[in-house]
């Protein structure tokens, strides 16, 4: 028997493929060699993007309530330790207190991986058609013109079977078997550091020192950033990571304990929970396939963490694909539609993970220029040597913490299935972000109503926006939907706010909530229009703007 999706490594990525495949109705198996527990936590901050999907799926409760202490403040502050001097701060509130950003009915979350799989896993089990298989190994696979075989081994029984799919993604991280097996290339930094992380236990850490309580501190030594502290749960867990460098290095639990105790600055009682030695990389892969296979999530880009992108470049890549398979499986996605995902997406990672190397960059600035021996001092000019120092690091590190251009300021530009209505891009910004209804871009945010947007319209189908009460009859686009079997729903927004905001009078959604098209007028030939956003044609050049 073959099944429509065949998705290989249930770490986010893949949970939430299978996951959004589910909420399309469309049956998948993932299968993960592993058994589903997070021994170590990597990420742990989920973009306002990725909470948007979430509010889609209905899950923002679960994410909410998913283990890390809301009441715990966000600050991010560096110091030379814990016990020693505090040279600047950024201060965030509390999950609980952080109210959402004027562009989104969401805001960021702070939710490790160890929480946030497990939403994602129930999530995805939700779905009467989805299957996840733990301790299963994808061992290869042959695509066919019709079809994907997969070999894969149960790695208890060790026992091999075939599986055949439709379709077949690899969410199967960093060292991907199926970007391998594509002969896929990934270009950048193969290295920008050896970093070591421990995760340890403390009870009450924070009455150790007498610096406020924060999210992350940042260590500066004569020797500049060397290392940093994450509150991974808010209550008793932590994650430190020796920064390192470009020289490999292997660390003792001994040599780290030592690392630990200097950042805190005093001897102290922890249980160490895990050792996890990592390369941290800027890597891009060529190609995100084609045909049958492709690949999203780490095994199609690898960054710093430096900033919070990885995961959520490919929650994006999953929600990009997601519809993109299923208009293939049922029948109306056009023959060029999957080859715009990686069209789509790979510039968009290309994009994250740079910005993420300069984030590290910045953090790493103080090993350039060394720190003014003063500000580890207690001496004349001290004081004022740290204040000048922080003052310049708080600066610099700005750009790391507000980066909501990076999560929603992405666009489609150049995309065959996105229909360009001629006017020019907008600056792609990192620490700002305007709302705009140019195609390729995400649909603008705007309440219709208590806890209600505008955006909360999108995501099964393509909604096609009628704005304010001159905009024109629709029912010849509705028609040529329906010829073409593409889901299809015409909505009336009577919103003023909406109506300037979107700009013109017909605005078309596709199901992942990007615009594909939008104008004051019915085009000519809205079936032409169709057969472009669902990958049947290629794209309409730009009218010209008067
Ligand atoms: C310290 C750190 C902090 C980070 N913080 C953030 C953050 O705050 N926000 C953010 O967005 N990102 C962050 N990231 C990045 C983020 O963790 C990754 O981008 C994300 O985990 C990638 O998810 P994935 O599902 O693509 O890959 P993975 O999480 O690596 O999952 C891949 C899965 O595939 C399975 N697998 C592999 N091969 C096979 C096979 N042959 N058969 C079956 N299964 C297979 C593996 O067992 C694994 O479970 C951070 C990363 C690090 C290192």
């Amino acid at each position: 028997m073959s099944i429509p999706g065949l998705i290989v490594g249930a770490g986010p990525i893949g949970l939430a493929l299978a996951g959004d495949l589910g909420f399309r109705g469309v049956s998948c198996l993932l299968i993960e060699k592993g058994d589903g527990r997070v021994i170590q936590p990597k990420m742990d901050m989920i973009g306002v993007r990725t909470m948007e999907y979430c509010r889609r799926w209905g899950i923002v409760p679960w994410v909410e309530s998913a283990g890390y202490n809301r009441d715990y403040p966000q600050d991010c502050a560096w110091v030379t330790s814990l016990n020693g001097y505090e040279l600047g701060r950024e201060p965030f509130p509390a999950p609980n207190d952080e109210p959402p950003p004027p562009e989104s009915p969401q805001k960021r979350e702070r939710c490790p991986q160890n929480f946030f799989d497990p939403v994602l896993q129930r999530f995805a089990r939700q779905w009467p058609g989805v299957t996840i298989s733990y301790h299963t190994e994808l061992l290869g696979f042959t695509a066919h013109a019709d079809r994907v075989v997969a070999r894969v081994r149960d790695v208890r029984s060790g026992e091999e079977r075939e599986i055949e799919a439709s379709y077949l993604v690899g969410s199967d991280g960093g060292a991907s078997t199926v970007r391998q097996s594509l002969g896929i290339a990934m270009s950048g930094a193969p290295t920008l550091t050896y970093t070591t992380n421990v995760v340890f236990r403390c009870d009450g850490l924070e009455r150790l020192h007498d610096k406020k309580a924060g999210y992350r501190f940042i260590f500066i030594g004569p020797e500049g950033t060397w290392a940093t502290l994450v509150a991974i749960n808010g209550r008793d867990q932590w994650r430190f990571s020796l920064v390192g460098d470009r020289t490999q290095q292997t660390h003792s639990e001994d040599y780290m304990r030592r690392a630990i105790v200097r950042a805190v600055g005093r001897d102290f009682d922890f249980e160490i929970l895990s050792m996890l030695p990592w390369i941290r990389r800027q890597l891009v892969a060529d190609s995100y396939g084609g045909g049958r296979v492709f690949i999203a999530g780490d095994a199609a880009h690898l960054t710093s963490p430096t900033g919070g992108f990885g995961m959520n470049t490919g929650i994006q890549d999953a929600v990009n694909l997601s519809w993109k398979l299923t208009a293939c499986i049922e029948g109306w996605g056009g023959e060029h539609l999957l080859e715009s995902y990686g069209i789509e997406q790979r510039p968009v990672a290309i994009r994250n993970v740079a910005e993420a190397t300069d984030n590290l960059k910045r953090m790493l600035s103080s090993r350039v220029q060394s720190p003014p021996k003063e500000i580890f001092e207690d001496g004349p000019g001290s004081d004022a040597a740290r204040i000048d120092f922080g003052n310049r690091y708080t600066q610099a590190m700005r750009r790391e913490w507000f980066s909501i251009g990076i999560h929603l300021g992405y666009v489609y530009e150049g995309s065959p299935i996105i229909v360009p209505d001629g006017t020019p891009r907008p600056p792609d910004e990192v620490m700002s972000y305007r709302q705009t209804a140019r195609p390729g871009s995400r649909a603008p945010h705007v309440w219709l109503a208590p806890d209600r947007s505008i955006i909360d319209l999108f995501g099964k189908e393509f909604v096609l926006l009628r704005l304010g009460p001159d905009a024109p009859a629709c029912d010849a686009f509705e028609q040529a939907a329906r010829r073409r079997k593409v889901p299809f729903r015409i909505v009336d927004i009577d919103s003023t706010e909406a109506c300037t905001l979107y700009e013109r009078r017909l605005v078309l959604v596709r199901p992942d909530g990007q615009v594909a098209w939008r104008a004051d007028t019915m085009p000519d030939d809205p079936l032409r229009v169709i057969d472009v956003v669902r990958g049947a044609e290629t794209s309409i050049k730009p009218k010209k703007q008067c």
